[in-house]
């Protein structure tokens, strides 16, 4: 079957997972049952936070953090230019104003000296500083935390990790989600992230008050949390909608499914630097770049993004794509979609991200990806990019 189709991304299913999910079918919850505090449970003890809140998606507890961090009109929230709408649309969804911080050019990670530089700017000209940043950890790789978080304390933002491609990831020795140097992480379950329960998402925070806001949020913004939590007036079946709230919720199919991948994600995460160490040395000869992985950092290896000239870029996709590799391109700056565009972001706005895209291309990258997919995979690409 060497000739069938390698897609940029694919779910790692095994029996283990489909016994999970069939034994939550069988049983007595679809949702609102024990799996999903189960999952919570595993997830917080793993990241070492305090808290860990289930979603229906990563941009689902993108949304409910920007709220618990009382993100709301005439606020700013920055992210990076490289990244998913999601990272922005949350922030947008609140009512408040987006922007963008241009890359690091090895990293491709927000870059810190910008971000300085972009706050020292704001605050001599008296504009508003934000309230939230949001970095993301760009293919699985964590941005350099320590530097936001003291700019952070400088200039009183409060962090938000879109953690959503860096789930098994760890930054100077520990794990991405233990929130050491921001206020709340998101992960995403997505079927083609990490690892998947379909659609899904989570956030984490050692904050009790947030781990409380989150819950609420979660479900209608009512207190007796549906999934257990304490009641707060004698009634037993009494509940009381506190704010306004959403429904957000994972079910204990989705729950069940990520209990049981979660078991397999150090795995997951060791095959997948495998992938990218053979990537990274049969490319090592070429003008193409891979992500530069600072030592402080064990990338979850969401993403295998290569860099070409741009002026090769569509060459190499198209030539893939004959050869029945199915790259993918992340990301166009988000600022230049049409949505932002109206708030009057131009081309220009984050030169570096904008010169990433341009020649950015993701190659296949999956735990199960088997050595043959990938050797086809490295001979194309050196017989596309031979000089
Ligand atoms: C996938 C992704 C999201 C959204 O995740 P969903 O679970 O699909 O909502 C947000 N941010 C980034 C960086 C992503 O890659």
């Amino acid at each position: 079957m060497s000739d069938s189709p390698i897609p940029y991304a694919r779910q790692s299913l095994d029996g283990a997972d489909t016994d999970a999910v069939l034994g939550v079918l069988r049983g007595e919850w679809l949702t609102q049952g024990p799996a999903v505090p189960a999952f919570e449970r595993a997830m917080a003890g793993r990241c070492r936070a305090a808290h860990a809140v289930a979603v229906n998606s990563a941009t689902s507890a993108l949304h409910i953090a920007c709220l618990a961090l009382d993100v709301g009109p005439g606020d700013q929230v920055w992210t990076s230019a490289n990244t998913f709408v999601a990272s922005a649309n949350c922030a947008a969804l609140c009512g408040a104003a987006v922007d963008f911080v241009d890359i690091d050019p090895d990293t491709w990670n927000l870059s810190v000296a910008g971000l300085a530089e972009k706050l020292a700017a704001a605050r001599r000209r008296r504009d508003l500083t934000p309230r939230v940043v949001i970095p993301v950890h760009f293919g699985g790789q964590s941005c350099d935390m320590e530097g936001i978080a003291e700019l952070g304390r400088d200039y009183g933002f409060r962090v938000l990790e879109d953690a959503s491609h860096a789930v098994g990831g760890r930054y100077r020795d520990l794990p991405i989600g233990c929130c050491r140097f921001s206020d709340i992480t998101v992960f995403s379950f997505h079927a083609v992230k990490i690892i998947t329960t379909g659609e899904g998402g989570m956030a984490l925070t050692n904050d009790d008050e947030l781990g409380e806001r989150l819950r609420q949020l979660r479900s209608h913004g009512i207190v007796q949390d549906p999934m257990g939590g304490p009641l707060r007036r004698g009634d037993p079946w009494a509940y009381e909608q506190v704010e306004l709230g959403f429904n957000y919720r994972m079910t204990d199919i989705q729950a069940a499914l990520g209990s049981s991948q979660v078991r397999r994600l150090d795995a997951v995460i060791s095959r997948r630097n495998a992938l990218a160490d053979r990537y990274g040395a049969a490319f090592a000869h070429l003008t193409a770049r891979s992500q530069h992985v600072p030592d402080e950092a064990l990338s979850a290896r969401h993403l295998y993004p290569l860099r070409v000239a741009p002026t090769e870029r569509r060459r190499v996709f198209d030539g893939l794509s004959a050869r029945g590799i199915k790259a993918n391109v992340h990301y166009q700056p988000v600022y230049l979609q049409p949505y932002y565009r109206q708030f009057g972001f131009r081309p220009g706005h984050c030169p570096e991200a904008e010169a990433y895209y341009a020649g950015a291309l993701s190659l296949p990258m999956y735990a199960g990806l088997t050595d043959e997919e990938q050797s086809r995979v490295i001979a194309a690409v050196r017989d596309l990019l031979a000089p």
